[in-house]
């Protein structure tokens, strides 16, 4: 008897090393048992009591079926072969660095760093706050201004950003803002596409020249121009300041190591891009933009900011400072809709320089510096035009009519040079880098001139004598104290010990998907054929790129039921401006630009109403019902009201209640019907891929926070990335990123934070339909598990019709609070003691937690959380009853330290093993965070955001 061909190879397959089982916490066995709690039948059941029919739809397989972490990482392989990685000296603002390895291997490419999430709870995040605080003192230091903040998006958003505060904080009543035509175009573009909705004019032409300073709000000038030029704007910045105006400059932080800071020039704020301390240029991103501002205008600074106070001993401690201006709370009167911003970037450009210090620094840039003097004087000598006179790094030559011959060569030789720099045609930017060396200048003066050894008898004088950086750098310990390897390896394990990450516990933050970021993920973002290409390269170079990203559409298109993705927006936020854009433009394009209306529930994020406000849209709040669901009645008359100006509802799905609302579609129809759009928030799409399709149920855009439902790691606040998909309508109102830069660019990249794009690309190849479909299914069945073991405990504020959560759940502390003063933050702070990161605190309902598991937790961990709860629940209990109070409790005096372990003097009212190991927690590996509780309040009234002195720091390490 023959045995069938199909039989011999059976149980060889790919099955057996399917990567779906690797990301999803439980086994068949948890999922038979945990189905049992929640009284489900099987899954399928599950899923169909939660998600409303008449918008379940299986997922087809349009997305290929699973690869194996072998197959994906060859498929990837070829992808990143396909890029051509040429030498760039384009500059325009990324250029080639040196990343330490010491770094590389253990901030980028260590989970207890790249998988920490944002620092809301500081008792177990002083690592990475005292990381961004040295990027923050880093940043003031080359800036010479008082207070920066920690980190934006990108150079053009930062500048953006900076052209808001100026409206916000200038005298002048003009509403044109002065923009220096040696600016990068990019900026220029991001700055446009801001201005406009707004009804802000810009205004571009020569400082020196064309300024009138009493007829604009504010200025930004580039230092140094975007084509090498270095200019004196010293009487610029006076001539504005006499006037009423605000100054922002966009200045090169290694530059600045031998400039005049910006500070000392009289400029208000300063901003730029932290790309080339250390990161590399990743075909656009992710970096850390940096914003630094002169004390005066420290309260409406956007994005975050790390500040130090004092903990419940009265020892100095790190936190966010001045929470109250963050979007959550400000909504539609937030300055900006920044959420997400660039943390791990941030902490690897403050590592590179703790890492050389300011020694090191100056060095880098004096010899970038040294070898720019010898490329012009080589240039000027084999007769070539050379435009600036005073420059740093970059000279912009004219080439004429040989423009085309000189790429031509340079290319051949392996490098880019800059295509356009200014209107002028045949002029050419060359930028050199810490990487540049004797054979790139003897290159481009080949490729440039033809000959590669020029006589030189003179150095120029690149920086004039006024603009010399006096003093000195960086005085602060910590840039000094950790120069050998062996040294900096435990300063960066010292810090990431403090921390509590992904790769310690569960973080169940609802909203934010702290899902598995596979280390299989993540190694393709560190190649060079990833890493090391420029954003403006030729796109000839690019193909490998041009695949990643067509194929990542087609899944994310496939995902979402949309007809076309843009992969611009570098953040959840960015993508909801991006898609109100896109809104506007349509209106517009239909002559209807007198819709300005968004509704917005009461429930949604901060960004949304913050990010509406931005495109100049009005926001109009539309209620929730008793259930958390949106009140269709009262949507219904806000139609009616607004009608004629109705341009779009924002609404989440599932809902920010943690339910799949069944009138879904109904909302979608009447917003439609009154001829409105639909933006409809991704961030919960973790709970839809393979189930249901915002694009088949009636939605117009949406974004994809990749950071949450698609595995980029939270980095501790960022990187992340907000691709938005939209119908075929709204197509032509997508960001562009022309060579001209002039339609609607949300971001300084065309394709935003380029190199992390694999991470998804690789999670949704791995997963394949089945896998994607499995994985929603499993973090609605862990949150239901979850809802159902502390429901007999907390009451589970918000169900759906059939009495199920979708991926995350609220539990309401509030009764808790009326009867015994145990705050939300009592009880937050006491899951520290048990080594859990808390949930999300008091969003979208005060006093709750949102709870969200995700997939990727086994039943073990669950039951650990669970329990933890479960033992909290009882230590308020002993409150209620009357046999402690609250503030003799230990949930008033966690977080429980080291300190509290070794105190001599214990004169509380439960025992020091009771505070320190609550029942349940982990005897062998305990976390201890390195600080009580932080006092906020005090931090706020005496505001330090830079390194503090050196002896506190040491009593702090005691
Ligand atoms: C995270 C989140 C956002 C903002 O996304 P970012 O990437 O942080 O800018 C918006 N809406 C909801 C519901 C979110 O959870």
């Amino acid at each position: 008897m023959t045995i069938t061909e199909a039989a011999i190879w059976e149980g060889t397959g790919p099955d057996a090393q399917a990567f779906m089982g690797r990301h999803i916490g439980p086994d068949a066995g948890e999922v038979a048992a945990m189905l049992r709690v929640v009284e489900a039948p099987d899954l399928h059941s599950l899923i169909a009591e939660t998600v409303p029919a008449s918008i379940l739809e299986p997922l087809a397989d349009g997305v290929a079926p699973g690869l194996t972490e072998t197959e994906v990482l060859d498929r990837l392989r070829g992808i990143a072969g396909e890029n051509r990685v040429l030498t760039s000296l384009i500059g325009q603002g990324y250029h080639g660095t040196v990343l330490p390895p010491v770094i590389q291997r253990n901030i980028l490419e260590s989970p207890a760093w790249y998988t920490a999430y944002t620092p809301y709870q500081p008792e177990i995040s002083q690592g990475r706050l005292e990381a961004l605080l040295n990027f923050q003192t880093l940043v003031c230091e080359l800036t010479g201004l008082d207070v920066a903040n920690a980190s934006l998006l990108d150079e053009a958003t930062a500048a953006a950003e900076a052209m808001a505060l100026a409206r916000r904080s200038s005298k002048v009543r003009a509403n044109d803002f002065f923009v220096d035509a040696d600016t990068h175009p990019q900026t220029l573009a991001v700055l446009r596409t801001r201005a406009e909705p707004l009804g802000w004019t810009l205004v571009v032409g020569d400082p020196a020249t064309d300024l009138e300073a009493g007829s604009v709000f504010g200025a930004l000038l580039q230092y140094p121009g975007s084509s090498g030029a270095v200019r004196d704007h010293r009487a610029t910045i006076a001539s504005l300041h006499a006037a009423g105006a605000v100054v922002a400059m966009a200045a090169d932080p290694l530059a600045l190591c031998l400039l005049t800071p910006p500070g000392a020039l009289g400029a208000d704020i300063a901003i730029g891009s932290m790309q080339r301390y250390g990161v590399p240029m990743g075909y656009g991103g992710p970096h850390a933009a940096y914003m630094a501002v002169r004390d005066g205008f420290k309260r409406s600074l956007p994005g975050r900011l790390v500040g130090v106070s004092i903990d419940s001993h009265g020892r100095p401690a790190y936190r966010l400072a001045l929470q109250t201006r963050e979007q959550h709370i400000r909504r539609e009167k937030a300055t900006s809709n920044i959420c997400t911003a660039q943390v791990l970037l941030a902490v690897i450009a403050s590592m590179y320089a703790v890492y050389h210090g300011p020694e090191g620094l100056t060095a880098i840039a004096r010899r970038v510096h040294r070898l720019t003097q010898i490329m012009a004087a080589g240039l000027r000598k084999l007769g070539v035009d050379v435009r600036n006179d005073a420059f740093f790094d970059t000279l912009t030559i004219d080439a004429g009519k040989d423009a085309d011959a000189v790429h031509a060569r340079a290319v051949a030789a392996g490098f880019n040079l800059r295509r356009h720099v200014g209107e002028k045609s045949g002029l050419i930017g060359i930028s050199l880098d810490e990487t540049s060396t004797q054979e790139t200048v003897r290159a481009v003066w080949q490729a440039v001139a033809g000959d590669s050894r020029p006589q030189l008898d003179a150095m120029p004088e690149g920086i004039p004598e006024a603009l010399r950086r006096q003093g000195r750098l960086l005085d602060h310990a910590v840039f000094h104290a950790h120069r050998s390897e062996t040294d900096l390896l435990r300063y960066l394990r010292r810090l990431a010990n403090k921390d509590l990450a992904l790769d310690r516990t569960m973080i169940p933050l609802g909203s934010c998907t702290m899902k598995l970021n596979a280390t299989v993920e993540m190694m393709p973002i560190t190649w060079p054929g990833f890493c090391d290409m420029h954003p403006f390269a030729p796109t000839d170079q690019a193909q490998g790129y041009a695949r990643l990203f067509a194929e990542l559409q087609a899944s994310l298109c496939e995902i979402s039921g949309y007809d076309a993705v843009s992969l611009q927006p570098n953040s959840g936020a960015q993508g909801e401006y991006a898609g109100l854009l896109a809104i506007r433009g349509y209106h517009r394009s239909r002559g209807e630009a007198h819709r300005d209306i968004c509704l917005i529930p009461a429930s949604a994020h901060g960004t949304n109403p913050a990010s509406a406000q931005m495109v100049g849209m009005q926001v109009v709040v539309v209620g929730c019902d008793s259930s958390g669901n949106v009140d269709v009645a009262d949507l219904r008359a806000k139609i009616e009201k607004y009608a004629d100006r109705l341009a779009a509802i924002m609404i989440t799905y599932p809902s920010t209640h943690g339910v799949f609302e069944e009138s879904v579609r109904e909302i979608c129809s009447a917003v439609h019907d009154a001829g409105g759009q639909v933006y409809l928030d991704g961030a919960n799409l973790n709970a839809q891929v393979g189930l249901c399709r915002p694009g088949h149920y009636g939605a117009d855009v949406s974004h994809f926070n990749l950071h949450k439902t698609f595995c980029i790691p939270h980095g501790g606040g960022g990187p992340g990335m907000g691709p938005i998909g939209v119908g075929a309508h709204l197509a032509p109102f997508l960001p562009q990123h022309s060579e001209a830069f002039d339609s609607h660019a949300v971001s300084a990249a065309p394709y935003g934070s380029a190199s992390i794009l694999p991470i998804s690309y690789a999670y949704i190849m791995l997963m394949g339909s089945a896998g994607l479909r499995r994985a929603s299914e499993i973090a609605i069945l862990n949150s239901n598990y979850i809802a159902s073991r502390l429901a007999s405990h907390y009451p589970v504020l918000y169900r759906g019709d059939h009495g199920r959560v979708a991926h995350e759940c609220i539990i309401d502390l509030r009764p808790i609070k009326d009867a015994t003063g145990i705050t939300v933050d009592d009880i937050a702070k006491r899951l520290v003691d048990h080594g859990f990161h808390a949930p999300t605190v008091s969003f979208p309902v005060a006093g709750t937690f949102m709870i969200e598991p995700t997939e990727s937790e086994n039943k073990a961990e669950l039951d650990r959380f669970c329990d933890a709860l479960i033992s909290i629940r009882a230590e308020i209990r002993a409150v209620e009853q009357g046999r402690i109070t609250a503030a003799e409790s230990a949930l008033r005096h966690a977080p429980h330290t080291v300190a509290d372990l070794l105190a001599t003097d214990w004169q509380r009212a439960y025992s020091r093993e009771e505070g320190c190991f609550p029942a349940g927690a982990r005897r062998t590996d305990k976390y201890f965070p390195p600080v009580g509780r932080l006092d906020n309040s005090y931090g706020d009234r005496n505001l330090i955001c830079s390194c503090p002195p050196v002896e506190e720091l040491s009593e702090a390490a005691d």
